[in-house]
């Protein structure tokens, strides 16, 4: 297993499901003797079963009374809020679909509330790390990852000797006729040792950096402008000109969102696209852009040809069709025929020329039906396994393929999710700062080159201020009006986009940090307070001044951006950069740079020591960086 990292799997007498008494499946089990005092770190993803709560890492507390459960997969909100409606009811819910008319399908909680900080089961990404005290009291450290895009359940259990770790995977989605051989069954992969929460966070680093496509240490993350910001108001005419502004700006890749296509799931474009697909994609291409097409493809509209035709191709679920996203049905890629189609519908579409692959809504279907090519108790697993075999197909078919994840908002979040994409969105409301706290909590664990960042248009904000978490990482997705973006505009965006591109990096251990910020009370006064660091809670802002950073590259060069909001007026924050990076070590003059102006000044380590003063006058964006003179 890489990087020090086992794989444990199915403790053979704890096969828990059988037909007489049908329940859930304990596929892997770690008994840690003497661990005391445990807290896991649970990164929750963005999802709109908990849009408010946005994208957020939560430390809590294990104890013998209080045992948590961390339920990962692309239902994870619904699924965590009916077992906690189940333990607090003492009832057993199936997992289901909302219906009815005014339903958009994008939420998919049937029963309870997305779960809180006192409950048991919470949604998670597919990994975690938890920390404590051994019997020695020494700080001992564990880090866990999931290679499944489905249901599993990881139990956190203390008692007065130890920490049990197991993984379940729930009757609600899987309950099979035969159980699979045990060395079939999905193991959980478990580091541990010395240590605490930042080491395991270091540990789960070096794993996913292993885990992402190697196309991804190869390339920049690119700049990008999706025509969202239309919403599905969009004809040939609007992505001409949309496609204009792009090629002007600079842009490398230009998506079409949802709206280009017939019918979700058949996959041809509307009719007044000339020469469809391949039309497009020479559009594109002739102005010097790659192209980048929006597709649902595990759905099918209820008028599509696939549909209608093959309504036996259709995920079921309790018995009926689920009704989800912008009101399709899924198709279920668990079924040979139905992922055959998918997998030629998307082969095509790259053969037309798309260079980018976004996909969105549900990929990953449940499914019972007893006519499919699967096991009907089985069929979550199944769909699973057959929308990661398209996607390998269309790789090997295609290597230059670039693939997007952003799930209904960017889920799951595991390795066999990683394995299968080259980028993932981390919020979906395309807001500034949403994406900054999304960015800080990505980067925690994934290289900076890895989490992708939608930026609709923010009037309200002064531009700078919007754009200051965009201009770290990547890739960065322009999804604003730019047809209708004034001349004053497109120029701080040329500004802005050269920062982006001098900054944006293929190196898989460079990471969106929160920069250290210190304010003082009155000039040159007291001592700082309300310093953040780089802990596990995402930082809010320093009196009115919110930021996002690059870790220091190989030469201890680093950005940083910030935000500064009108309650931030006339405040005295100063950035404390990283000066003990590697190549760094002794540097005693830095050149800090104004990357808006380019305004550079040389400066001694002593007084970088003591901070660079950040410009409060207004309400701005300011990115600055420095690096060894
Ligand atoms: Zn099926």
């Amino acid at each position: 297993m890489p990087h020090g990292f086992e794989r444990i799997v199915a403790h053979p007498e704890r096969l828990a499901h059988s037909v007489e008494l049908p329940g859930d499946t304990i596929v892997a089990r770690l008994r840690l003797d003497g661990w005391h005092d445990v807290t896991v770190r649970v990164l929750h993803p963005f999802t709109w079963d908990a849009k408010f709560r946005g994208f957020r890492i939560d430390e809590l507390a294990i104890s013998p009374a209080r045992p948590r459960t961390l339920v990962s997969g692309a239902y994870s909100v619904a699924d965590a809020a009916a077992l906690n409606h189940d333990a607090a009811h003492g009832t057993r819910t199936p997992f289901d679909f909302p219906e009815g008319e005014m339903h958009d399908g994008v939420l998919y909680r049937t029963v309870g509330h997305s779960p809180e900080a006192h409950e048991r089961y919470h949604d998670a990404a597919g990994w975690c790390t938890v920390a404590g005290l051994d019997t020695d009291g020494r700080r001992v450290a564990l880090a866990t990852a999931l290679n499944r895009s489905d249901c599993v359940l990881l139990d956190l259990m203390a008692d007065d000797h130890g920490l049990t770790v197991q993984t379940r995977l729930p009757w609600q989605t899987f309950h099979p006729a035969e159980l699979p051989a045990t060395d079939s069954l999905p193991g959980l992969l478990v580091r541990h040792g010395l240590g605490d929460h930042e080491t395991a966070e270091a540990w789960l680093r070096e794993l996913l950096a292993a885990t992402v496509p190697s196309r991804a240490s190869v390339a920049p993350p690119p700049l990008i402008a999706d025509t969202w910001g239309f919403g599905t108001d969009i004809d040939a005419d609007r992505v001409t000109a949309f496609f204009d502004v792009a090629a002007s700006l600079g842009v490398e890749v230009v998506t079409i969102d949802k709206g280009w296509e017939d019918h979700v799931g058949d996959w041809y474009a509307q009719s007044g696209y000339a020469g469809g697909v391949a039309g497009i994609a020479a559009l594109a291409h002739d102005r010097g852009m790659r192209l980048g097409l929006w597709v649902g493809a595990g759905n099918a509209s209820p008028e599509s040809v696939v549909a209608t035709a093959h309504p036996d191709w259709l995920a079921t679920w309790n018995g009926r069709h689920q009704m989800v996203s912008h009101r399709n049905h899924s198709l279920c890629l668990g079924h040979e025929p139905a992922r055959d189609h998918v997998l030629a519908c998307l082969d095509r579409l790259v053969r037309d020329g798309v260079d980018w692959l976004l996909h969105d809504f549900e990929t990953i279907s449940r499914c019972d039906s007893a006519h499919h090519t699967h096991d009907p108790g089985a069929g979550e697993a199944a769909g699973v396994a057959g929308w990661y075999s398209v996607l390998a197909a269309l790789r090997e078919a295609h290597p230059d393929l670039l693939i997007e994840n952003c799930w209904n908002g960017g889920k799951p979040l595991d390795l066999q999710m990683i394995a299968h994409h080259d980028t993932t969105i981390g919020d979906d409301w395309c807001r500034s700062e949403e994406n900054r706290l999304a960015a800080l909590g990505l980067g925690v664990y994934l290289p900076s080159s890895w989490t992708s960042k939608y930026m609709g248009d923010e009037p309200h904000l002064p531009l700078r201020a919007q754009l200051a978490p965009y201009l770290v990482g990547g890739p960065w997705i322009l999804m604003g009006d730019l047809p209708g973006w004034p001349a004053e505009q497109l120029a701080e965006m040329q500004r802005a986009i050269a920062i982006y591109r001098a900054w944006r990096t293929t190196a898989l251990d460079a990471h969106a940090v929160p920069p250290v910020l210190s304010s003082l009370h009155g000039a040159g006064s007291g001592s700082p307070v309300g310093l953040t660091s780089a802990g596990a809670a995402v930082p809010g802002a320093v009196a009115g001044v919110t930021g996002l950073a690059l870790t220091p590259g190989p030469r201890g060069e680093q950005l940083a951006t910030f935000a500064v909001s009108e309650a931030g007026v006339g405040q005295l924050v100063r950035w404390h950069p990283v000066l003990d990076a590697s190549g760094a070590a002794g540097v005693e003059t830095w050149i800090v740079r104004d990357e808006w102006s380019g305004t550079e000044r040389d400066v001694a380590r002593a007084e970088l020591e003591a901070g660079i003063p950040l410009e409060t006058a207004s309400a701005d964006g300011l990115a600055l960086s420095v690096r060894p003179a």
